[in-house]
């Protein structure tokens, strides 16, 4: 971040709509923060913002260990590269085809990738359905968060040894993807990564100057602050005292309240056995003030907060595990934290003006064709004789599809080179775009963007334009 950046700067008010893009705020319902009494946040990929490529790369190394070590996968596998651009979040496994799926808003499939080949058109049409996919079921997998990277990196080189049948991998695709999932998630569970993450945090995480002045000033106006992590207590001392620094343990004194272990989404839905930290159990989270816990369940956390349904706002970054439960199950109000903005911002400023012509170009696109479907129509209709209008307009047609195709590869470049921008697919929102969209009452790329904002601020969403009032009201 730049200093220009810093929307709190010292001496400097920059108004919301001068905050660089990748920093601002952005609404999809009205929230009025002066009627937030408590405000909450998930830990990991929320408040503690990971180094993703460091962190998938520790898990998909880990994970081929384990593979070889515990289900007698070939020793050959440890050879495999690590590629970071293998998945995105938003992306679905098919585990009986072995496929990483892309789907768009309508829950449409639109790209499948197996090992690291594309199905063309017709594979996918074969493999597929149309019309909309339900993704409901044992199935399927989608990612969620950004911790769920590693198994698409994972699935992708595996699949791909398969299919070059250079590696024997006597599992079926299903049982492949399963492996992956059981490896990573007893990864996670028995402390093994977190162990190694603990060790070097510095590699781990990203320190945000801003975070604690930000939660000051949410304090400052009278919010009751609470922590709301499915990270043990261990685990949670340890990344807030790195985050936080100060005295071992000061940092509880940010929130009222502090949950480690709860075991969201199931946290949101029913009632579930909580207890106090013990003096003791951990010298990072000390539980000095008597307000931190391990486990428990939504309806007790609003008893303490003295809040409930939607006078409290959560931050998180899991689609279904934070927003989509805690909105529908509980009524909260929430904000979605998408790290992802920051890159796709920044990749996407410098060619705004290639995306506005491609909007532009996709519109006069449609005239054309039109134009000349409308001609033909004359000629068959009233013996007219067309020929040099015609010519000149698929002149302008070709001239117009040759300068999209070179807008659309210039633009592809800003994204991930295999499944381009997270939040859409060609001119329609992807299904991870169209979740934040329905699910997030605000969603921002970190924390800290707060601090540009006014602490009461009531975010207002945007106009929502109809197809037929577009005529009337440009998009800007
Ligand atoms: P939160 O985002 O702060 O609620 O916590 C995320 C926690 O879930 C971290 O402690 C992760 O290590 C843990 N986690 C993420 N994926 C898995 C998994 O697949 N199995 C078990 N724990 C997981
Ligand atoms: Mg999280």
């Amino acid at each position: 971040m730049t200093e220009a950046d810093q929307p709190g700067a010292a001496g400097t008010v920059l108004f919301p709509g001068e905050l660089p893009p990748r920093r601002r705020i952005f609404t999809n319902r009205n929230l009025r923060m002066g009627s937030i009494t408590a405000i909450g946040f998930d830990m990991d990929h929320t408040l503690a913002i990971y180094n993703v490529e460091n962190f998938s790369r520790l898990c998909f190394d880990m994970a081929l260990e384990r593979l070889v070590a515990d289900r007698a996968y070939p020793e050959s596998i440890l050879a495999m590269p690590w590629h970071p651009d293998a998945a995105i979040r938003g992306l679905v496994v098919d585990k009986k085809l072995g496929n990483l799926l892309k789907i768009d808003g309508h829950g449409h499939i639109t790209r499948a990738r197996h090992g690291t080949s594309f199905l063309d058109r017709d594979q996918r049409r074969g493999a597929y359905p149309r019309g909309r996919t339900r993704i409901g079921t044992p199935r399927y997998r989608v990612f969620d968060t950004l911790f769920d990277l590693p198994e698409g990196s994972l699935y992708t080189a595996l699949v791909e040894l398969a299919a070059r049948g250079e590696v024997p991998l006597h599992v079926s695709f299903r049982r492949l993807y399963d492996d992956i999932r059981e490896t990573v998630d007893t990864l996670h569970a028995d402390g093994t990564l977190k162990a190694r993450i603990i060790a070097d945090l510095g590699s781990y995480f990203i320190r945000d100057p801003d975070l604690v002045p930000t939660l000051g000033r949410f304090r400052a106006a009278g919010k009751r602050l609470f922590l709301l992590t499915n990270s043990e207590v261990e685990y949670t001392g340890a990344v807030m005292q790195h985050l936080v620094g100060g005295e071992p343990g000061a940092w509880e004194g940010l929130f009222d309240e502090i949950v480690c272990t709860a075991g969201k989404p199931g946290f949101f839905l029913e009632r579930g056995p909580g207890r106090a930290v013990e003096p003791g159990e951990c010298a990072l989270l000390p539980n000095h003030r008597g307000c931190a816990y391990v486990g428990g369940d939504c309806f007790f956390l609003e008893r303490l907060l003295e809040a409930s349904g939607d006078g409290i706002l959560y931050f998180g970054d899991h689609t279904y595990g934070d927003i989509l439960r805690s909105k529908k199950s509980v009524g909260w109000r929430t904000a979605m934290i998408v790290p992802e903005i920051e890159t796709e911002v920044a990749n996407l400023t410098p060619l705004r003006g290639a995306w506005q012509e491609l909007n532009a170009l996709e519109e006069q696109l449609e005239d054309l064709v039109e134009a000349r479907d409308l001609l033909r129509d004359r000629e068959r209709e009233q013996g007219t004789d067309e020929t040099e209008a015609l010519a000149r307009l698929e002149k302008r047609l070709g001239d117009a599809l040759g300068r999209r195709a070179r807008l659309q590869r210039q633009l592809r470049a800003a994204f991930n080179p295999h499944w381009e921008s997270l939040f859409r697919e060609g001119r329609a929102a992807s299904r991870f775009g169209r979740q934040i969209t329905e699910f997030a009452c605000i969603y921002t790329s970190r924390v800290s963007n707060f601090l540009g904002y006014p602490a009461d601020k009531f975010f207002s969403r945007p106009l929502e334009v109809l197809p037929h009032e577009r005529w009337a009201l440009p998009e800007s």
